[in-house]
């Protein structure tokens, strides 16, 4: 099953806020659900690329895992 995220940008002439799938708004012509007027995916390129690089840096995180703790030094069997 392939992982769509959904994501919610303002709609650039009414400001409604429309929630759709990356691929929705990646489309080169599409209707804007609240007022219908014509989008461009041009229109939302530069928003796209930040929370594209948005959810990169978070899946890094959530690969990478917790921070490594440094170790307080203080004990021989702290640092093993
Ligand atoms: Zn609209």
């Amino acid at each position: 099953m392939l992982f769509e995220p959904r994501i919610s940008l303002e709609c650039p002439y009414c400001d409604e806020s429309i929630y759709e799938t990356l691929s929705w708004f990646k489309k080169d012509y599409s209707t804007c659900p609240a007022c219908e007027q014509g989008l461009a995916s041009g229109q939302f390129s530069v928003l796209i690329a930040n929370l594209e690089k948005e959810m990169a840096a978070n899946i890094e995180e959530m690969v990478n895992g917790q921070p490594p703790t440094s170790c307080c030094g203080n004990k021989s069997s702290c640092c093993a």
